[in-house]
């Protein structure tokens, strides 16, 4: 391997992709050797188009190893290969400039070209997130999306909730805080400083968008807070989210709801996931319609949807966040003991709302999800959350994404079904004694039930299937009613008190 023809691979890419342009082209170059350690230089042709900057990176990064500028760890190679992409990155300020410029053509023009330069910046690392798993499970709510998560670890819901306490000191505060773009890492914080953010106004307040380093789903996108302030689901939460999709009326937007144990994985600073992806939820029909006294134009309705979902619809933004803010309130303070539902316990309160936004048309659509987080000795992780017999599939929270449709599954899985699946064909008629695989026999069991003679070449599909079956489930325990004849005349009980004046 040649370094100087890496570097030049690496200036050819990055002009290709728009990261820099002709003028840049020595500074760039410059930058390079300077983070390489390298005294040399000599410009090449180059004639390739690559996908992604990740196989030239590669080369870059066992370079440094073997020149010992780095340690050969997974977080030090991450952190080098970001320094180096800053070689080739253009400023915040030229990213901002080019976004208003392709916004004033099309809100579309601005947020595709943002996305390709976080691709191209490798910002997203799109070859890591090209090794996870997805695949779509047709069930009675529509094709709910699976993601074998292979790009994160996973986080335990018990860990999420102790995070929310944590006194914040270091700098940045956070990974969502804005104060990130540019910032180079350490072995506890991820380097920086190929992220960029766009300013926005919502509500005459100042937010920032980004892309997820991770994209579970097409542009999947983040909108913070400019200061670091906890999760908070009110009003103004409502108002965020109907601007964002006014400025950006091709993405959702929705927000994790602000208690532990239903909300998503930082509540410790204020931000929504949107992005340009519909998700089964935003499919699913409304089965049933409702009204409102003072609300006339407003279209009230449940949705079709193992998780409690009310979805508003009409033109006018004030009045839908004004009927969205009622039926906050009311949730808030709502308990229906029959059905399980307490608003608090021991001065805790329990109830909250994941709301989202999406435009029909002209139109808006704001669906509200009504959670409620309370735990008991059956259910120490919650009553409203997976229940213990599909924790071998899904244990962790129920966010926003997973509210959606799109299950976020742990990278073990990925091994524990090619095991099943050897199981299975073989015939294998108990694995309890299968320490990897013990925790599956209950679900086993039915599967040797269900498919007695597996081919090899159909078990995998039908582990698919079968996993996102379990999924459908898991969004059924995470519903504060069930969806039975008792479940749903509690949940018309509820909307009973919205339709009062
Ligand atoms: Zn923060």
């Amino acid at each position: 391997m040649n370094i100087n023809t890496e570097i030049n691979r690496l200036l050819n890419f990055a002009k290709q992709r728009g990261l820099i342009s002709e003028d840049d082209y020595y500074y760039s170059a410059n930058l390079l050797i300077d983070v390489l350690q390298v005294s040399e230089f000599e410009p090449e042709e180059i004639n390739e188009t690559l996908e992604t900057a990740a196989p030239i990176l590669e080369q870059m990064l066992d370079y440094a190893v073997q020149e010992k500028l780095i340690e050969g760890t997974t977080s030090e190679r991450d952190l080098f290969d970001t320094r180096i992409m800053n070689c080739v990155m253009p400023r915040p300020s030229e990213v901002v400039r080019r976004f208003q410029s392709d916004y004033a053509r099309a809100p579309k023009a601005a947020t595709d070209n943002f996305y390709k330069m976080s691709i191209a910046s490798n910002y997203i690392r799109k070859d890591r997130i090209d090794k996870n798993i997805v695949w779509q499970t047709a069930t009675e709510y529509g094709d709910l999306d699976v993601t074998i998560n292979l790009s994160k670890p996973e986080k335990d819901p018990r860990d999420i909730a102790k995070a929310k306490l944590v006194k914040s000191s270091s700098y940045p505060k956070c990974l969502l805080c804005r104060e990130n773009e540019g910032f180079a890492g350490h072995a506890g914080h991820p380097a920086r400083q190929t992220h960029r953010l766009i300013p926005l106004r919502l509500a005459s307040h100042r937010w920032f968008m980004q892309y997820s380093p991770y994209t579970y789903y097409n542009e999947h996108c983040i909108v913070l807070n400019r200061k670091h302030i906890p999760m908070k689901v009110n009003r103004k939460s409502f108002e965020n989210l109907l601007d964002f999709v006014t400025i950006f009326p091709h993405y959702f937007l929705g927000s994790n709801a602000d208690l532990p144990i239903v909300g998503g994985s930082i509540l410790s600073h204020d931000h929504y996931q949107g992005g340009r992806y519909d998700f089964a939820m935003a499919k699913a029909p409304v089965e049933k319609t409702y009204s409102a006294a003072g609300f006339p134009n407003v279209k009230i309705g449940r949705v079709k949807w193992p998780m409690s979902t009310i979805r508003l619809t009409g033109d006018d933004r004030e009045e839908l966040a004004d009927l969205a803010e009622k039926i906050l309130d009311k949730w808030r303070n709502y308990s229906d003991e029959s059905v399980g539902i307490l608003a608090e316990s021991d001065g805790q309160p329990h109830n909250t709302i994941t709301p989202i936004a999406r435009r029909r048309g002209a139109a808006y659509e704001l669906d509200l999800v009504l959670r409620n987080n309370r735990t008991s000795a059956e259910h120490p992780l919650g009553i409203f959350h997976p229940h213990a017999e599909v924790h071998h599939i899904k244990k962790e929270n129920i966010g926003l994404i997973e509210v959606m449709g799109l299950a976020v599954l742990p990278a073990r899985l990925k091994q524990e079904m090619h095991l099943l699946g050897e199981e299975l064909v073989r015939g294998t008629e108990d694995i309890s004694a299968n320490e990897e695989l013990a925790k599956h026999s209950d679900w086993y069991k039915m599967l040797r039930e269900k498919y007695p003679h597996v081919q090899e070449n159909q078990v995998h599909d039908i582990l698919k299937e079968e996993i996102g079956k379990v999924f459908a489930t898991v969004l059924t325990h995470a519903g504060v009613y069930k969806r039975d004849a008792e479940g749903m005349a509690a949940f018309d009980k509820f909307m009973q008190t919205v339709s009062e004046e």
